[in-house]
């Protein structure tokens, strides 16, 4: 084990020696005080705060048994309550033999018998003693990666914090390596010649943690981390690894890219600075031409401000800053457009952000699952406005609503929307369910089986973003659909784009051998409307009707 504690070993490690008697402190002190940083307490209590004070940065406790104000006994029980101080050892320091056995049992680690022996024999216990903790830190999760000879996971993040305990002030970067597309590479040219690559890498790695005062380790797959002192640059580990891996004969050339948090705050756990690196890299890895990312300001932003709104939302939804704006659609086969629904659109008043859309938010929301509880507040609000506006005009404005793809995996979802729907007191039929055609995408059959529930319990099913391209022509027979909602991004180059305007055609044509009706979402423009209605679309939703807005002002709409 030894060998491993070599960058550590030139640095001067505290030593805390407690004895009432001076001249006990004054031996000891002289013994250790060239090799270690000695510090001295004359009694329990003192030996305490001294503890308290340094921390994981002491080493070693030299203690006496007998002192006045607090024993050493007391200590020792103190300290093994401490989840940090209960690592730091012992050396107990005692003339009576039988409190040996006392000692050991409450977690010393070694005893020094008084009078003093030879200085020699005191210096190679507390040496040992030192090295075997610092070891045994580490000893647990020895074992290696085997394929490329790198630390385990585990062993780089205790090794690592050993690193920033001894070194608090040395500034430290955090690195992730991945090789850009390595399943592909795998599937291509076989797993042997992929491990080929990784052991390149894992070499190149090494060289570079030992030649920067750090270390490295596979943390998976093709996911290696570094931890290394501070460096201004990485363009020439980068260009060595690239030379490496082209250099090698036997394998084929592949990509790597790298994601740094420079100096990282060591504050936050180790983790979570790999965590951070691991996002810069992840935000290159699209890109062609850049392999360097650095975890930077905006980033930095964003995840504070996604961490808020984590943190926020359940507050956010009893306080009321969760908000439901309404956005009406309108059926336009006759002259006069008919106000015939409206579609439900969150909208967040955050005190701190002010008003959001939900693009900053949905997709964070589903990422977590926190999207349902988002929701379900949304669809009993949705509920519970039909209701209100029936009983207020005495008509029925049926309210669409989003579900999202992660709602639907919900084992109760049918049964918590049928709850909501009745529960308010309105027709199931009122409650209309958008769920966006790239939800069918995947687990395509649990999807059709649950929408099909919704549509048996009585409720509309509207296709949101239709024609965003996932699914076929031929499942689109076995989805249970009522309403198409087109996807918007036809709507904007209706006019100047041919191939848009046969795209809205061939739709309409879908709907009308489903014999569904259909509705044009994002309608701006008188233009885009006239054409529509020429096609035959029965209902238009958008910003040339009105903007989603609050319920107070969508009643406008209503009175006519
Ligand atoms: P979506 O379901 O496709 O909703 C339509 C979006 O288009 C809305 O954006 C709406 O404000 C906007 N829009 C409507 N007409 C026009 C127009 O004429 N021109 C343009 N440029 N835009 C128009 P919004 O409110 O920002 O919502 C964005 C997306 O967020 C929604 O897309 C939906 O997928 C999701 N979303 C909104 N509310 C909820 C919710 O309560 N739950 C869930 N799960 N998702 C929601
Ligand atoms: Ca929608
Ligand atoms: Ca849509």
């Amino acid at each position: 084990m030894g060998d491993q504690n070599i960058y550590l070993s030139n640095i001067k490690r505290s030593v805390l020696v407690v004895d009432d008697e001076f001249i006990n402190r004054e031996i000891l002190g002289g013994i250790l005080e060239d090799s270690y940083e000695v510090l001295y307490a004359e009694d329990g209590q003192k030996a305490l705060q001294v503890i308290e004070e340094q921390g994981p940065l002491l080493s070693l406790v030299l203690l006496d048994l007998r002192m006045p104000n607090m024993d050493g006994f007391e200590v020792m029980k103190q300290m093994q309550q401490d989840v940090v101080f209960k690592n730091i050892p012992i050396i107990v320091l005692t003339s009576d033999e039988s409190a040996e056995i006392e000692s050991l049992k409450m977690g010393a680690a070694d005893f020094i018998k008084k009078p003093y022996d030879m200085p020699e024999k005191i210096m190679a216990r507390v040496k040992r003693i030192i090295a075997l903790y610092e070891d045994r830190m580490i000893i647990q999760s020895t074992e290696k990666d085997e394929l490329t000879g790198l630390l385990s996971k585990s062993y780089f993040f205790e090794y690592a914090s050993l690193q920033d305990r001894f070194h608090p002030n040395r500034s430290m970067d955090a690195l992730t390596v991945n090789v850009s597309h390595f399943h592909l590479y795998n599937e291509l040219y076989g797993v042997q010649e992929g491990n080929e690559v990784l052991k390149i890498i894992a070499k190149e790695m090494e060289k570079f943690a030992n030649a920067h005062e750090g270390i490295a380790c596979r943390s998976e797959g093709d996911n290696f981390y570094l931890y290394v002192a501070h460096q201004a640059g990485y363009e020439v580990f980068l260009d060595d690894v690239i030379a490496a891996i082209t250099g090698d004969t036997t394998v084929h050339n592949t990509q790597i890219r790298i994601g740094i948090n420079s100096e990282v705050d060591k504050s936050e756990s180790l983790e979570m600075s790999f965590e951070r690196a691991r996002m810069a890299g992840d935000s290159i890895r699209e890109s062609q031409k850049e392999k360097i990312a650095f975890y930077d300001a905006k980033m930095r932003q964003q995840r504070m401000f996604e961490e808020t709104l984590i943190r926020n939302i359940v507050d956010a939804i009893i306080n009321g800053e969760i908000l439901v704006w309404y956005q009406p659609k309108y059926n336009v086969e006759e002259d006069t457009p008919r106000l015939v629904g409206a579609e439900a659109l969150v909208r967040w008043n955050h005190p701190k952000y002010g008003m959001l859309s939900p693009g900053r938010f949905v997709s964070l929301f589903e990422e977590n699952g926190l999207i349902q509880v988002m929701d379900e507040y949304i669809w009993g609000q949705a509920a519970a406005q039909v209701k209100t506006w029936k009983e207020k005009f005495g008509v029925t404005i049926p309210i669409s609503v989003n579900v999202s793809r992660i709602d639907i995996m919900d084992e109760h979802i049918v049964e918590t929307i049928c709850n909501i729907a009745d529960s308010a007191g309105i027709d199931r039929k009122d409650l209309h369910l958008e769920i966006t055609e790239s939800a069918y995408a995947s687990d395509t059959e649990n999807l059709v089986d649950i929408v099909a529930q919704f549509q048996k319990e009585g409720f509309v099913i509207e296709m949101d973003d239709f024609g965003s391209g996932y699914s076929s022509l031929n499942m689109l027979t076995v989805l249970p659909i009522d309403v198409l909602k087109v996807d918007m991004r036809f709507m904007t180059n209706l006019m100047e784009d041919e191939k848009s305007l046969r795209m809205m055609e061939l739709i309409k044509e879908i709907a009308d051998f489903l014999n569904v009706p259909m509705i044009a979402e994002g309608v701006e423009e008188k233009e885009q409307m006239d054409i529509l209605k020429k096609m035959g679309y029965q209902m238009i939703q958008g910003y040339y009707f009105s903007k989603p807005v609050p319920k107070e002002e969508f009643e406008n709409f209503i009175k006519g």
